[in-house]
């Protein structure tokens, strides 16, 4: 394991929720998870490939088991402990968990991560020699107020509406922002969902590492562009739509004074002259 790698897991295993984690054993049971009773502890377990187990029966575990990561009070320190890399012998770097479910994700998704990031290094590195010209953009540039507005926004709230709102923009403005987070992150706009930004903004310090995720079932995040590029298509087609209306304000009526006080107004019964003068206030000298 790497030095990275190693505190990854310590901080995962010192987190006090750890001993809620939804992949615990049952203390009553240990072969069911402490989460589900329904779901056993070799629901994480690897794909074998060996074709003992009918696909859909794996693909049913793979559902159940990654829906528990989803409501797993570590999850992001999970993730951030399953993506760590160690180099072996022949300088060769691989995950340090390279197999079963770990942080939500399949380990073919920790896989392609990984190859993505290996090649994003190498065409960065490339650019950079070839063209050394505009700054490269990194994660500093998602340090900017909005962008933070709307990933604290996007940890709480599940609806583009919501999320724009809560973060003081339009929802257009928001959907640019999740967008250009994306890239930022190194994630793909296409396919990236709102749990793998947030979890990515949690490793890279932008979001602190407590942050309570709310799960959404693996929408995409960022509202990529249609083919024709005209128009945006929504950012979870699945998601019912809210529509957000204006708080009502509070009517200010003018009370009508009833008939008994209409009739003893102290105008109608005195002349204007023997009523007590009105007093003014004077400004202090
Ligand atoms: S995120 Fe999933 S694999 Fe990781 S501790 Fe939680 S339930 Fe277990």
């Amino acid at each position: 394991m790497s030095i990275d790698s190693i505190a990854a897991r310590q901080h995962l295993v010192d987190d006090r929720h750890y001993k809620y984690r939804g992949c615990a054993p049952d203390p009553d049971n240990p072969r069911e998870s402490a989460a589900d009773p329904d779901v056993p502890v070799d629901a994480w377990g690897p794909y074998t490939d060996d074709g003992a187990e009918a696909q859909r029966d794996r693909l049913a575990r793979e559902r159940a088991a990654m829906a528990i990561c989803g409501r797993c009070p570590v999850l992001a320190l999970c993730r951030t402990y399953a993506n760590t890399t160690a180099v072996d012998e022949q300088g060769v770097e691989h995950l340090v968990e390279p197999e079963g479910i770990l942080g939500g994700e399949l380990a073919l998704t920790r896989h392609r991560a990984l190859i993505a990031r290996r090649h994003a290094a190498t065409v960065g590195d490339t650019t950079a020699a070839a063209a050394p010209g505009p700054a490269v953009r990194s994660v500093d540039d998602a340090r900017t107020p909005q962008k933070l507005a709307v990933l604290n926004a996007l940890a709480v709230e599940l609806y583009d509406e919501r999320v724009a709102r809560r973060a003081g923009m339009d929802v257009r403005t928001c959907n640019w922002h999740r967008s250009a987070l994306c890239n930022l992150l190194g994630l793909d706009r296409e396919t990236a969902t709102r749990d793998e930004l947030l979890l990515e903004a949690v490793r890279h310090g932008l979001l602190p590492a407590t942050t309570r995720i709310v799960w959404d079932g693996l929408w995409p995040v960022a509202a990529a562009p249609t083919t024709d590029g005209a128009r945006q298509r929504r950012i979870a087609p699945g998601i019912p739509a809210v529509l957000l209306t204006p708080r009502p304000r509070a009517r200010r009526t003018a009370r009508r004074p009833g008939v008994l006080a209409r009739l003893f107004r102290p105008r109608a019964l005195f002349p204007t002259a023997l009523l007590a003068p009105t007093t003014v206030l004077e400004p202090a000298a």
